[in-house]
């Protein structure tokens, strides 16, 4: 029988404010062109192409075969944050102890608890732009403001200090960013934080979420936290996680560290959502915690390789705009010296319909700069082999060059 109420098939109101991550959706796009035949390259995801360190596949194997298998604490097992507590200190001079760390599903939840727990309607939320495709959504989804501050490819993707002044006002709860950034491979030093937390320090009730998950893919060999920054370890939430260094996406295990007080408010959410993190995802994440970061060496000179490569394969096409990222590993090409130009029937008004296009043309998935603040852009993840990038590159410069 037909289904006459007018609730029928309706989605919530919160929904359809929310747009479907860019990432995923192209990667989406891409795997079905994939199962329809066509030979596509993906460059959309960023998700590192190496397998899991065979140390790490150890230590989950141990936690079946000695049935860590029951439901574990909401926040994740003490000895695990116990090893993330160690880790932070170790690698960050982050000193929280391990009542102030919360394990969660990937550092996507363990972003989306926060939010949750500190935003409400009227906060505005400051996130300097390009900045990762769910921080606005999440936002959005928690009844916040997302208020972006743009920084150009001119100045390396960076917000300046008078800039972050200029937007903080009394609505403003919370700072977002990441570095190394996703998507654009900057990273800010312990000089440039230093002075973001003098003015954040000047505001009472304002907070910080500094999202580190690309900490170890940084070709500049320094890592800062503003975390370890005078008195700013009240006010920061420090998400990482093992997903991206430790080449472990599918494991879904992320974190955070934070005042007590945040944490608390975290395992909250998360107990009424999602309950503790996998146990043997987070007996594997003991494992990587515990390693020396030397173990991923390997994987980060394998990334410096590939973007040395894709920089100057870039810089052989006519009319892009990019900086030299400092680490994660996409590039951030500003195209719009392309906008307006056609191949037949096709207009390409903006970075939405470029990635498109290529997809189309050339058979080549980048993502759309619009989801990241600035569409101007196209994320390109170098997450691949040598030869595939040559040939993604090749492909790009193919269809940019069939258009007039
Ligand atoms: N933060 C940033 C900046 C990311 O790029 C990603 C995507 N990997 C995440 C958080 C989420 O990570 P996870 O896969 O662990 O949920
Ligand atoms: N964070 C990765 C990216 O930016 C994975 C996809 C996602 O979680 O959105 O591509």
């Amino acid at each position: 029988m037909e289904n006459t109420t007018t609730k029928a098939g309706k989605v919530s109101k919160l929904l359809s404010q929310i747009t479907e991550s860019a990432t995923l959706a192209m990667a989406r796009m891409s795997r079905e062109l994939a199962q329809q035949g066509h030979q596509v390259i993906s460059l959309s995801l960023g998700e590192p192409d190496f397998n899991t360190p065979d140390f790490i596949k150890d230590a989950a194997k141990a936690a079946i075969d000695n049935n860590i298998t029951h439901y574990p604490p909401v926040n994740g097992f003490l000895d695990v944050r116990q090893a993330i507590s160690k880790k932070f200190e170790r690698d960050n001079g982050l000193h929280y102890s391990a009542e102030q760390i919360v394990i969660s599903t990937g550092a996507k939840q363990a972003l989306a608890n926060a939010i949750l727990a500190l935003i409400e309607e009227g906060d505005e939320v400051l996130m300097p732009s390009p900045f990762w495709v769910s921080y606005s959504e999440i936002v959005k989804i928690a009844g916040g403001t997302p208020v972006e501050i743009l920084a150009k490819v001119e100045n390396d993707f960076k917000v300046t200090p008078h800039q972050l002044e200029e937007a903080i006002n009394e609505r403003t709860k919370l700072i977002i960013y990441s570095s190394p950034c996703n998507p654009t491979g900057s990273v800010y030093s312990r000089e440039e934080l230093e002075v973001f937390a003098n003015i954040i320090q000047k505001h009472e009730g304002l907070y910080v979420i500094s999202d580190e998950i690309y900490e170890h893919i940084n070709f500049s060999g320094k890592t800062a936290s503003i975390g370890a920054i005078g008195n700013m370890i009240e006010r920061t939430i420090t998400v990482n996680g093992v997903s991206k260094a430790f080449a472990m996406t599918g494991w879904r295990i992320g974190y955070i560290g934070a005042p007590k007080w945040i944490a608390d408010a975290c395992t909250k959410m998360q107990g009424q959502i999602t309950s503790g993190a996998n146990t043997i995802g987070q007996m594997a994440t003991k494992a990587a915690a515990e390693a020396d970061p030397k173990e991923v060496q390997f994987m980060i000179d394998v990334f410096k390789k590939r973007r040395d490569l894709v920089y100057g394969l870039l810089k052989e096409i006519p009319n892009i705009k990019c900086n030299l990222p400092e680490g994660a590993f996409y590039f951030f090409p500003d195209v719009s010296a392309y906008f307006g130009k056609k191949d037949g029937d096709i207009v390409i008004k903006d970075a939405t319909d470029l990635s498109m296009y290529m997809l189309r043309k050339e058979l080549v998935a980048v993502v759309t700069g619009e989801a990241f603040g600035d569409s101007n852009c196209i994320r390109i993840s170098y997450a691949a082999s040598e030869e595939t990038l040559i040939e993604a590159l090749r492909r790009i410069k193919a269809a940019l060059a069939a258009l007039n």
